[in-house]
């Protein structure tokens, strides 16, 4: 069979993996397509090997990072395909000189960053290729539910609207049903093929370690670094850090004790990433230590061992990470090391961005893999929507490879979890709600939830002694109830809509019966408690107010831009003069006679009603 011939004389392979087969049937149908795979599935040869098969024409490849175009582009061209990428690591000449290649048929791939594609001249130049269709590697960059959001990829579909009877191929290793429902609508995929296969790697141990302190976490991974499971077995290792910072500090801590390792981040400047990428592919340096910024198409088949030094920000991120140990189907060792304190790294790194809310649901499942009971590929699993048997290999799957510390931190855990919950229950008599109720009408829409439970407390907090907080009647009125109850109490309010509560990262609180009346009343306030600074307006201010709103009335009557009428710095000349007379206006710098005679009178009235 043609296929077979093609994967085997070209691509040096025997058979399929799972679901490149599928894939491939339906490309050869041409219907659009959606083939999630994980890590290390096979998805390139998804496209590749259609493309090599189609007798003439061209696949459109997008893909998201300029060194996965290379490697997958050198591999092909050693394999004996045509196959260029255009970037802009690429001066314009070169660019064009591939455009043109591809143009004229004499590649059979061009892969392509989703800007580049969209913009202009390329549009113009793809409207006369001859294109097969259109992969898009790791398309779940399309989805904000994803974890590398791009927001160029949302364009893709534009593409079709030049060609109407190209189809799209998506692949990805992101297999949530949001992610997927989110590709097809954003390349307007038509009842698309969707092929997903098994997440489940038989050959990975996934463990989750728990500490208390950073020294033990060092302690730990010498140990790991210098065990049976790293250092007597062949192959790579990758430990992967939540910060910048915190790799670096890692490398260094791992050199000073006699390790080799080299580091990885967006930090570095591209000469030092690809040094140190190639430091760690030709195996000068078995040891990565990097943040996600390393990875993503990285094949490198025998990393044996994946520690996640730092919690990571979700499911999703994880296992893309952790799933490329042990590519080549060989026993190796997946180990998140969790401490407490990750929670507030991630939580805070989340924050800056601008989907937090997005961020702290996908940390939310990270959570309960830490926390987990059952099998952790089950887990991870039921993310990603399939059931499967217990994997066997987990820690959780064998209690005996449990450590230790483990049940420890739980106990502890849940014996601070009881503790908070009981100072939660508490019987507030009517006046004790009064007060809280009180102090929500004088500061409504003022303050979050942490500062309004200080002031019931009767906190001597720095805030609270400058705002002269501690002035107000309810100050300290409620220090006899645990916070965690006043809190609690709070959040109830919140969910039955009596308080509400008004921006995303920093939340102010009001009740609903009694909301910040208007901005004004709002503003006055916050003088008042001296949180905002009065702003004293001059006469000459307000004249220059009243002059700007009579140049924009007749901007609008006369249809020009209001610079055309008077420009503000001569307002502000006006304001300051104030002259009596149209003579005294000739004075005035920018004001010409022609000006003088449209709006002179205009202007002198103005300042004779209120001016002076
Ligand atoms: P993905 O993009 O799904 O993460 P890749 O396309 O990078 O995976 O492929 C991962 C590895 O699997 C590559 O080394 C590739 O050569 C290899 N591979 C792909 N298809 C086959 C196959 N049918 N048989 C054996 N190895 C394969
Ligand atoms: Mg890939
Ligand atoms: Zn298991």
């Amino acid at each position: 069979m043609k296929i077979l011939e093609i994967l085997n004389s070209t691509f040096n392979l025997t058979s399929f993996k799972e679901g490149q087969q599928e894939a491939i049937d339906a490309i050869l149908e041409k219907k659009d397509l959606i083939a999630v795979l994980p890590t290390g599935g096979g998805k390139s040869l998804i496209y590749q090997l259609p493309s090599v098969l189609a007798k003439s024409g061209i696949t459109i490849v997008i893909s998201p990072l300029i060194s996965l175009m290379k490697d997958q582009v050198d591999s092909l061209n050693r394999l004996g395909v045509p196959a260029a990428f255009c970037n802009s690591s690429q001066d314009e000449l070169e660019q064009l000189k591939i455009i043109s290649e591809a143009v004229n048929g004499k590649i059979k791939l061009l892969y392509i960053s989703p800007e580049r594609a969209l913009s202009s001249s390329f549009l113009n130049y793809f409207s006369k290729m001859k294109v097969n269709f259109i992969a898009v590697d790791e398309a779940h960059c399309v989805s904000q539910w994803g974890h590398d959001f791009r927001p160029d990829y949302r364009e893709l579909s534009k593409l079709r609207d030049v060609k109407k009877d190209i189809f799209f191929v998506a692949l990805t290793a992101t297999a949530t049903k949001k992610v997927i429902l989110d590709i097809q609508r954003s390349l307007g995929l038509q009842a698309p093929v969707i092929i997903k296969k098994s997440f489940l790697r038989k050959n990975l141990s996934f463990n989750v370690e728990y500490f208390t302190t950073d020294f033990d976490k060092e302690k730990r991974l010498l140990d790991l670094l210098n065990s049976e499971i790293f250092n007597k077995v062949h192959g790579k290792g990758i430990i992967y850090s939540a910060t910048r910072s915190k790799a670096d500090e890692l490398n260094k801590f791992l050199q000073s004790n006699g390790i080799k390792s080299t580091v990885y981040h967006a930090g570095k400047s591209d000469s030092i990433r690809l040094k140190n990428q190639d430091t760690y592919f030709k195996g000068k340096s078995r040891l990565m230590i990097a943040t996600n910024a390393f990875g993503m198409g990285v094949d490198s088949s025998d990393v044996r061992l994946i520690v996640h030094y730092q919690t990571p920000a979700s499911i999703e991120s994880y296992y893309q990470e952790a799933g490329r140990a042990g590519r080549d189907g060989k026993a190796s060792k997946c180990i998140l090391f969790f401490q407490k304190k990750d929670l507030v790294v991630q939580n805070f790194i989340i924050r800056k961005e601008s989907n937090f809310k997005n961020g702290e649901t996908l940390f939310g499942e990270m959570k309960s893999y830490i926390f987990s009971e059952t099998c952790r590929q089950k887990i991870i699993c039921n993310y990603f929507g399939e059931e499967i048997e217990s994997c066997g290999n987990c820690d959780l799957c064998n209690p005996s490879d449990l450590n230790s510390d483990r049940k420890d931190y739980l106990e502890n855990s849940q014996k601070l979890a009881d503790q908070k919950e009981i100072k939660k229950i508490y019987n507030f008599n009517e006046d004790e709600l009064e007060i809280i109720k009180s102090i929500f009408q004088k500061l409504p829409g003022i303050f979050g939830k942490n500062m309004i439970i200080s002031i019931l407390r009767g906190s001597k907090l720095k805030k609270i002694l400058r705002l002269k907080l501690d002035k107000k009647e309810e100050f300290g009125k409620l220090k006899h109830i645990p916070e965690e109850a006043i809190s609690f109490k709070i959040e109830e309010w919140l969910k039955d809509k009596i308080l509400i509560e008004k921006g995303q990262k920093y939340p102010l609180l009001y009740l609903k019966e009694f909301p910040p009346q208007n901005r004004k009343e709002k503003v006055a306030e916050e003088i008042k408690l001296g949180i905002r600074k009065e702003k004293f307006v001059t006469p000459e201010q307000n004249l220059v107010k009243l002059l700007k709103a009579y140049r924009d009335r007749e901007a609008r009557r006369l249809k020009w831009k209001k610079f055309m009428v008077l420009h503000n710095a001569t307002l502000i000349r006006i304001a300051k003069l104030k002259p009596e007379s149209l003579n005294d206006l000739i004075h005035v710098k920018g004001l010409g006679e022609a000006k003088i005679s449209k709006f002179g009178k205009g202007i002198l009235d103005i300042i004779e009603k209120y001016g002076r």
